[in-house]
């Protein structure tokens, strides 16, 4: 009995590991430079995203992607809200989807027509589509910036959108082999009196000989140490990642009161119920005549305060 609560407890504990090891961000910067960076491992965050939805691998791989991208943008950002990464096209692919809060909660899905190939090519996937970025803060009204897609990858996708739209030198490195995404970001910040300023062009050529397999499975102070070993990096406390779906019955009552009553109404003598799944998590929320008419009973309260004042 001794002997299997020990066993239990190595696994857990390795289990916890194992998950913190690959699910976080780690932020540095490079001393007395204006140079930043952010490098990310994202494994039981893409696999619990993605588990729900049946993906192309192309998607799956584009959507990992774009997820470690998110969490190394929202890094760079103080904001309390979520940031999300669109790519929108009139193609096969309609859209990719990438959410991720402050707290490097995130979420994510596509839509597609039809039957995509494994062998698809993401960039034919993508052509004469648009790159949106929506940042959603709790003080702010919602911000959106829209540039055309540019680049042959999502990095330089998305460091070309870095630059025309904040004006922020940029470079990403983004890996994901379907089952893990990893990321690196480097960031160059207004420099300061006294700062050396070629620091940037170093260690971005440094950070380009970075191999896919390195950025996978390497972790943060061996891959930092192998690519920046003669300059002086400042590493901070790590950060967790973690999959979240916000959707709730709260959030679903309130898209069916914008369809309105007239339109619920109509679906329900069709259907009997109401059916809705969530797109990123597949939970599903259902809705009788009985909901509904509770959905409803509010504004018909207020539609007889009216008619009585
Ligand atoms: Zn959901």
């Amino acid at each position: 009995m001794v002997g299997f609560f020990i066993v239990w407890v190595f696994i857990a504990n390795d289990k916890i590991q194992d998950m913190n090891e690959n699910d976080q961000l780690h932020q540095f910067f490079f001393e007395n430079t204006p140079v930043r960076g952010n490098l990310t491992h994202l494994k039981s965050t893409y696999q619990l995203a993605l588990e729900h939805q049946d993906l192309p691998l192309v998607i799956k791989k584009a959507l990992g992607e774009l997820m470690a991208a998110s969490v190394l943008l929202t890094s760079t950002l103080k904001m309390d809200g979520a940031m999300v990464l669109q790519i929108q096209t009139k193609g096969q692919l309609k859209l990719l989807v990438v959410e991720c809060d402050s707290e490097l909660q995130i979420r994510a899905t596509a839509k597609w027509d039809g039957d995509i190939a494994e062998a698809a090519n993401f960039l034919d996937l993508i052509k004469e589509g648009h790159c949106i970025i929506t940042l959603d803060t709790k003080d702010n009204t919602p911000y959106q910036g829209i540039v055309p897609i540019e680049g042959e990858s999502i990095a330089v996708m998305l460091e070309n959108y870095m630059l025309r739209s904040q004006q922020i030198d940029t470079k990403l490195w983004l890996s994901c082999d379907g089952h893990s995404a990893a990321g690196l970001l480097l960031q160059k910040l207004p420099e300061e009196v006294g700062q050396d300023v070629d620091t940037w062009n170093r260690v971005t050529t440094l950070a380009d000989t970075v191999t896919d397999k390195e950025l996978q499975t390497e972790s943060a102070e061996q891959l930092l140490t192998k690519l920046f070993h003669e300059e002086d990096v400042r590493l901070f406390e790590k950060k967790l990642t973690r999959f979240h779906c916000k959707c709730s019955h709260e959030r679903v009552s309130n898209m069916l009161k914008t369809l309105g009553e007239d339109e619920v109404n109509s679906i329900l003598a069709e259907q009997k119920k109401i059916e809705i799944n969530c797109d990123f998590c597949n939970k599903q929320y259902r809705f009788d005549a009985v909901d509904t008419a509770t959905l409803f009973a509010d504004k018909a309260v207020l539609k007889n305060n009216k008619s009585v004042h």
